[in-house]
């Protein structure tokens, strides 16, 4: 059906005033001045959908919400609510009904409230638009990480941004900017992996994605990014969801706070905070964090929004607070800006209300907060255009968006080990796909799809190929058999598995030239996510042992959020291939990856642990040199990783050559200009990331500079074909931070690395 242009040329018209932060500040300035306390209040709260329909309509998919206009008269209008989020019935919707959905409550806001002041609607929009039927789904964070492609990372969160504006809805739960350093947490896929430095790059082409260019404000294909979880939330020292974590200042400055400096300065224009606790002391309320730290020595001048029901938490979870008014007291006071799902509205509502009357919270705080808030409703032209339609939006869930997010998939994916060059597989390979992950569309996208826990997903992913489908259109299903050997329990507990045709598993391998065995978890995310054992199920293990004892060669194939143990069965395993949680384009990609049409490209953004009781990331260990010197402990058994961080293998080689530190701008600029030679010595095409690490090789403070990734760049080369990569590097980055936060350049000599080349820099006093 050919677009209407009028249309378009309405809904998507310029906003009246130029939307410029200056423009912005004005205006926010005038509407405060007219607003009553309640209406203040009002903005600083967020209720779910659900708490709107009150546990009506638990409808499905398919039927257009019709909200009660007694239940949109009591929140919008009786206690001014600002916000709202999430899905009703945690499910996914056609854009249309999203548009139906927030309309009705945008017109209550804008048209019968005093003030008519829009909502601004949120949703975990975090690798694709979660809870839209349709939208692009693309790998989740920790393999995007792994395609180490800026570039592509950007074309993502513009994809998202646009697939979410086309549901209706402006603001995006995205993107995490936690360290993924602690295999066992339920969210490291949620991740950009272990390396600060890695998630700062990534997490400021993700924001820039999602907002566009900063004087670009207004464009109505962009959302809200929201930054979280501020800060240190994915590194507890239970390795359980939203517990305690004990962290140094040195090591929250050196690790944890760069990437949300980055994105910060990259203007993000909301920020979450950490559901769990540093140090004892629960982050909301945590003045010196959110408020000294972030809003003033990092100049946040967004919206600090509170994680689910978490001022509540500070009294019922962390007994940090005497009761519910004291929580809000100290949440308030801290920083905390707006709060997501106080679990009753009303009574947060009145409590704010009545300590800013008895003086606990200052007039000024509120108004801080509400400024922040209303900034985010401006800068999004949410008060010209509150609604935004899925016609206005012809590529949604198109071809050029499934394109981006295969894209994505195909560079992520990353080859662990290739004994004997058993990939690519010949074409006609008669080949066995067993293990739970082989034919299920929830393995490849894990949580956030379709609705919270991915329970959802086959309901709405059918059209897409899981890895059992792609690879029969890849090479015939007539050279394909498939016995899954394990099942997830469909309605279970993720970890919940069965053996299924385990025998028949065995048997089928002895008829076949190759084992594709597809293991892994099923999808989880929080604390319905946490783990106890991080090997990998006895029953998936002990099917991989079968199947290995065939003598066919196996290739383990792992669709996982977390790196489990494999060391039992990875010595007897011909190739292993991890593939992350790939979204719905993984299966394409995993197939024209091993039967050789892609040459794969992906690195590891985290260092896959052999034991469980060997967490170590590679920035926290002793250099390997230093562990071989003679008459030293050895300490590779405290280091000694199944895969390391940027491991990952291609089907060409590559050669390096001519490490070079030019010192020559040095004094004018500060900056060394680093260089190396890299030639694809192999005979195809392929894309190798080029990492330069630097080591401090004598240091007041031991640990934190061992090896440190500085820069990246992906290239692409023809075979025989060379490149001269070139990085500058301010030789202040070489510092480390110090106790209250201040880096620390000491004098003495640092290690350059490429690859296999090294060289070395002295740092004068
Ligand atoms: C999660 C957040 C998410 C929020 C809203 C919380 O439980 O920790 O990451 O954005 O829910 O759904």
């Amino acid at each position: 059906r050919p677009r209407q242009p009028a249309r378009t040329a309405k809904t998507a018209r310029p906003a009246a005033a130029p939307l410029t932060e200056a423009t912005i500040a004005r205006q926010v300035d005038a509407l405060l001045a007219q607003m009553t306390l309640e209406e203040k209040v009002g903005q600083m709260t967020q209720v779910t959908i659900d708490a709107v329909t009150q546990g009506k309509n638990r409808y499905s998919s398919d039927e257009p919400l019709a909200l009660d206009p007694a239940d949109l008269q009591k929140v919008l209008v009786d206690y001014k609510i600002g916000s709202v989020l999430n899905s009703a019935n945690n499910r996914a919707r056609t854009p249309e009904l999203w548009y139906t959905t927030v309309k009705q409550m945008q017109d209550v806001a804008t048209q019968k409230t005093r003030l008519k002041i829009p909502i601004i609607y949120g949703i975990d929009a975090v690798h694709g638009e979660t809870y839209t039927a349709g939208a692009t789904m693309f790998p989740q964070e920790i393999a995007q990480a792994a395609s180490r492609n800026r570039a592509l990372v950007r074309r993502g969160a513009e994809i998202s941004a646009y697939e979410t504006r086309a549901s209706n809805i402006p603001w995006a739960f995205s993107p995490v900017l936690d360290l993924g350093s602690d295999a066992r947490s339920p969210r490291q896929w949620e991740t950009f992996g272990e390396d600060p430095y890695l998630i700062s790059e990534l997490g400021v082409q993700m924001v820039r994605g999602y907002e566009g260019d900063p004087n670009n404000i207004g464009d109505p294909t962009k959302v809200a990014s929201s930054i979280k979880h501020f800060l240190g939330y994915q590194v507890p020292q239970s390795g359980k969801d939203r517990t305690n974590a004990y962290i140094s200042d040195e090591a929250l400055y050196e690790y944890h706070v760069p990437p949300f400096r980055a994105a910060v300065a990259a203007g993000a224009h909301t920020i979450m905070i950490n559901s769990g606790l540093i140090n004892g002391v629960p982050m909301h309320a945590n003045y010196a964090l959110l408020t000294k730290l972030l809003k003033q020595d990092l100049g946040f001048k967004g919206l600090a929004v509170t994680d689910w029901q978490d001022i509540e938490n500070l009294y019922t979870r962390d007994h940090f607070a005497k009761d519910q008014k004291d929580a809000i007291r100290l949440a308030i006071n801290a920083g905390i800006d707006m709060s997501m799902v106080p679990y009753q509205y009303e009574q947060f509502c009145d409590n704010l209300v009545a300590l800013v009357k008895e003086g606990q919270v200052k007039q000024e705080r509120i108004d801080d907060a509400v400024r922040r808030v209303l900034r985010v409703k401006y800068a999004l032209n949410l008060f010209q255009q509150p609604n935004t339609n899925r016609q206005d939006y012809p590529l949604f869930g198109s071809k050029e968006h499934e394109q981006a997010s295969y894209q994505m998939a195909a560079e992520a994916i990353t080859l662990l080990k290739n004994t004997d060059n058993i990939l690519p597989l010949k074409k006609t390979s008669k080949v066995l796909l067993a293990g739970p992950n082989a034919n299920s569309m929830r393995t490849l996208n894990g949580a956030w799809t379709y609705s919270w826990q991915g329970e959802k997903t086959e309901e709405f992913a059918q059209q897409y190929n899981t890895i059992l489908e792609a690879v029969q259109k890849e090479i015939g299903a007539q050279n394909v058999q498939h016995v899954p050997g394990v099942s997830y329990k469909m309605d279970g507990k993720y970890y919940e598995e069965y053996a299924d045709k385990l025998d028949e598993a065995v048997a089928a391998a002895r008829n076949v030239d190759v084992v594709l065995l597809c293991l892994g978890e099923n999808s989880y995310v929080e604390k319905p996510g946490d783990l106890n054992d991080l090997y990998l199920s006895d029953l998936q293990t002990q099917l991989a042992q079968r199947l290995l004892a065939t003598g066919k060669p196996v290739v383990l194939v792992l669709n996982e959020g977390r790196p489990r143990v494999i060391s039992r069965i990875e010595p007897g395993m011909k190739a292993v291939v991890q593939t992350y949680l790939p979204g719905n384009f993984g299966g394409d990609a995993l197939a024209d990856i091993l039967f050789g049409d892609v040459n794969p490209s992906g690195k590891l953004p985290y260092t896959y642990p052999r034991y469980p009781n060997a967490l170590i990331s590679y920035i926290h260990k002793y250099a390997e040199e230093q562990s071989k010197a003679e008459g030293a402990y050895n300490y590779e058994a405290d280091y000694n990783p199944q895969y390391k961080f940027g491991d990952g293998l291609s089907y060409t080689t590559f050669r390096y050559a001519n490490l070079t530190v030019d010192k020559a701008s040095l004094p004018k600029t500060g900056q060394l200009t680093v260089s190396v030679q890299v030639t694809n010595s192999g005979a195809r095409a392929g894309q190798e990331a080029v990492h330069l690490y630097s080591s401090d090789l004598y240091a007041s403070l031991v640990a934190p500079d061992m090896r440190r990734l500085r820069r990246f760049e992906k290239v692409n080369l023809k075979p025989g074909e060379t490149r001269t990569v070139t990085f500058t590097l301010p030789v202040s980055e070489l510092s480390y931070a110090g106790p209250d936060g201040k880096p620390v350049l000491e004098a003495g000599e640092f290690e350059l690395r490429i690859a296999d080349q090294t060289t070395k820099f002295m740092v004068t006093e």
